[in-house]
């Protein structure tokens, strides 16, 4: 059985197989590209598409082009983050029953997992027709800092793709392990990767086939979709100011407008100045021009200086990560014998400028920074399947506790804890003849436990009449390998136990079953 390393992005999706010592090959997407757009279309007659053709779909049908969902994976529909997205998608976004964010399907929502798992069935069926062979195991990467929700959704898409997780892995680790490994031997690494939607700064210690994490700090609401946002903004302002028409207004010129501004952030990588250009923009806002006009072109021009003052302050903010994570690893940033760069917004010059200044050296980009990580992905799955030789230990990104009487977050396990682990912990009643405790296990650095993510909670009643403090009820914590959480707690005295991960995020199996088949039957380019 063949084992593949994929990396599900933001923007594009890309997998990739270990042949032999020293040759990871890239596995094309059926339309010949190294990668795949991580997009889902659904057209007016149910027909759905998936990554190239539903790129290509975009235009004509925005609201049910699904693209940069994995933005939304694992979210509650009430975060700040999902209401942001929802200003700028043209598709909508739903409450699901069960409080996360969903998709607005043509007919129900959907959840942002079976998207990504449309992506990785097609991603898979490449893989099995270039491999020759069936393909059902992988190593599927995450960003860094993706907490427990996100995590377990990914592991949902791969259910819905009809693959076993060997493991899931950080994206900055991952390309740390496709990084020419010997030259950093017993080295200190830093992993910058500020991709399509996330950002994250990974602190290695690599020492002949041995990974060690140190700390990993990011924002998984941060990437070049924002930076695309400040372009579209800008752009739809002066729009605005000239003509009086809002091109943010109609789904089909926000697509023309998203699609052009991130051409041009590209193109202004490579030129001080760009011109920014959609004929016909306005045909499509009901308001005509101020001018009486029925269309105007759009025809701006961007300087780097320009696009650079609108993106400073996203650029400030990947360093205050950078500084946080050097903080937790006890380091400087001069300690930092090698700065990996990874991700495509790294090769806007202000984003190269400022790693390089913040660590003070000579970066060492991927050569093929879209491939890397899923080319570490592919490492890994040959390594846990014994094929080579190699040894990872990943940290927790987030901290995990419990809520106290008074609402605050009691910490168990700290943030750089190496993973797996497993914490025991004492609590205790509050009250005298409480006959009942609630622990309400969560997720996150916030000092108020209602602001970090609810893992779960365990309720266990009957525990007796005794003084208040007198009850003990040990509480278990694990995190895996995945960096997925379990818990469970028990009463000392009456032995009655209660587990949390019934509770946690996720879906039902039998909705993974039944998403999987959907995405099977997409009239498969590959299959
Ligand atoms: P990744 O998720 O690593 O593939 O990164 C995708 C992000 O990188 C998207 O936001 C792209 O627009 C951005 N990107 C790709 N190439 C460039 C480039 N040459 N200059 C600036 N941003 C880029």
């Amino acid at each position: 059985m063949t084992a593949v390393g994929i990396d599900l992005g933001t923007t594009n999706s890309c997998i990739a197989v270990w042949r032999k010592a020293g040759v990871v090959e890239v596995i094309k997407d059926i339309e010949g590209a190294l990668v795949t757009p991580s997009m889902v279309a659904v057209k007016d007659n149910g027909e759905v598409l998936v990554g190239w053709p539903a790129k290509r779909e975009a235009e004509l049908n925005p609201e049910h082009t699904y693209r940069s969902v994995k933005r939304l994976i694992g979210r509650a529909f009430t975060e700040d983050e999902t209401a942001q997205m929802a200003t700028k998608s043209p598709f909508a976004i739903a409450r699901a029953d069960n409080g996360e964010a969903w998709i607005q399907g043509r007919d129900n929502p959907m959840p942002p997992a079976q998207i990504s798992g449309m992506v990785m069935t097609r991603l898979k069926k490449a893989a099995e027709r270039a491999l020759g062979r069936e393909v059902t195991k992988a190593v599927i990467t995450v960003p860094a800092f993706f907490n427990d929700a996100q995590r377990r959704a990914t592991r949902d898409a791969a259910g819905i793709a009809g693959i076993e997780v060997l493991r899931i892995v950080n994206e900055p680790t991952a390309a740390a392990l496709a990084a020419d490994i010997d030259a950093r031997d017993g080295r200190t690494v830093a992993v910058y990767d500020l991709g399509g939607g996330t950002f994250d700064l990974s602190v290695l210690r690599a020492e002949s086939g041995q990974f060690e994490v140190l700390s990993t700090n990011g924002d998984t609401f941060l990437g070049g979709d924002d930076f695309d946002a400040r372009l579209i903004d800008w752009v739809a302002e002066r729009f605005l100011a000239d003509h009086g028409v809002d091109l943010r207004e109609g789904k089909v010129s926000l697509q023309r407008l998203a699609d052009e501004a991130e051409r041009v952030k590209r193109a202004l990588s490579e030129s001080d100045r760009v011109q920014f250009s959609i004929p016909y923009a306005a045909l499509e806002p009901v308001k005509p021009g101020a001018d009486g006009r029925p269309h105007i072109d759009l025809d701006l021009e961007i300087t780097r200086e320009q696009f650079d003052g609108l993106t400073a302050d996203l650029v400030a903010r990947t360093i205050d990560c950078c500084e946080a994570a050097l903080a937790d690893a006890g380091i400087a940033p001069g300690d930092v014998d090698e700065l990996l760069l990874v991700g495509g917004m790294t090769r806007a010059p202000a984003v190269l400028e400022a790693a390089t200044t913040y660590f003070g050296g000579v970066p060492w980009r991927a050569p093929d920074p879209d491939q890397i990580v899923a080319r570490g992905a592919a490492i890994l799955a040959a390594a846990l399947t014994g094929q080579l030789d190699i040894e990872l230990v990943d940290v927790t990104p987030h901290p995990i506790g419990i809520e106290t009487a008074d609402h605050s977050m009691a910490v168990l396990i700290p943030a750089q804890t190496k993973i797996p682990c497993q914490v025991k912990r004492a609590c205790t009643t509050q009250v005298d003849s409480q006959e009942a405790v609630t622990v309400r296990l969560r997720q996150g650095g916030a000092e108020l436990a209602a602001d970090n993510l609810a893992l779960g909670q365990f309720h266990l009643e009957g525990i007796g009449a005794r003084p208040a403090g007198a009850a003990r009820v040990d509480v278990t914590i694990d995190i895996d390998v995945d960096g997925i959480v379990t818990a469970s707690a028990k009463d000392r005295a009456t032995g009655r136990s209660n587990n949390i991960t019934a509770e946690a995020a996720g879906l039902a199996p039998k909705a993974v079953e039944r998403m999987a088949k959907a995405a099977r039957s997409v009239r498969g380019e590959a299959a």
